[in-house]
């Protein structure tokens, strides 16, 4: 008798949850459908129970859904109401690199999927490089070579990566690009830090830096399949910085 009183409200609580995710699903499509205006206010609690009739719990359960997500936030009070947010690039980024973490991807698996990004950002980067693109990426480099100066011995810097990935001007390369160097950089650093060879480190940065010269001459010289060349055997080095079973 006692599991058949208990069927009923979990099974309740289960169809809720379903409801709950339609909704926020809704409450996503209506934001991208006004344009995604953050700050926007899509109406109020209220407002919002009738327009998607459903009760004020699963409502409720939407919302936090929502706001889990950063798609929206409800603001109490006197002109509230479900308020459109800016997902934090940050915040995904994270998620996605615990995602991969939990998922066991091996540096081998890591290399091959930011080679495939990078080496299409290279030809899309080309393709769009203005002056100021070519401004950025000399600043990059410029900075890359003062942090060696001072002694940056981690081996290889990422922002170069970031700029080119970010001149690509493709948001879903310039996500994962990001998401995969941060990766396989707290992967290198642990390894490097359970060593003791910085000099060996140093040169790895000096290295990495001449890559970047290269590559970026090549961006600058409009030639696309050079760069990306370069590109593939930069990464190919880093890839060998390690152990092969790491
Ligand atoms: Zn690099």
């Amino acid at each position: 008798m006692t599991s058949k009183k208990n069927a009923t409200p979990a099974g309740e609580k289960g169809g809720n949850r379903r409801l709950a995710e339609k909704v926020s699903e809704r409450i996503e499509k209506d934001i991208i459908d006004d344009g995604w205006r953050v700050g926007s206010v899509l109406g109020s609690e209220t407002e919002l129970i009738e327009r998607y009739g459903v009760s004020r719990a699963v409502f409720r359960e939407a919302v936090r859904l929502v706001e889990h997500q950063q798609m929206a936030a409800m603001r109490r009070g006197p002109g509230g109401g479900l308020v459109v947010t800016e997902p934090d690039p940050g915040v995904v980024r994270n998620a996605a690199r615990v995602y991969l973490r939990h998922a066991e991807v091996s540096r081998r698996q890591l290399m091959e999927a930011r080679t495939a990004l990078e080496v299409a950002g290279i030809a899309l980067a080309a393709e769009n490089l203005t002056e100021s693109g070519i401004v950025r990426l000399k600043e990059a480099l410029e900075s890359e070579r003062e942090l060696i100066e001072q002694g940056f011995t981690r081996g290889h810097a990422r922002n170069l990566h970031r700029v080119i990935a970010e001149l690509a001007g493709n948001p879903a390369i310039t996500l994962f690009v990001e998401v995969l160097a941060q990766l396989d950089q707290d992967i290198v650093q642990r390894e490097w830090d359970a060593e003791s060879s910085g000099g060996e480190h140093r040169d790895a940065a000096r290295e990495s830096h001449e890559a970047h010269e290269a590559i970026v001459a090549a961006l600058v010289a409009g030639d696309a399949p050079l760069g990306q060349h370069r590109m593939r055997r930069h990464l190919q080095a880093i890839a060998a910085l390690l152990r092969p079973e790491a």
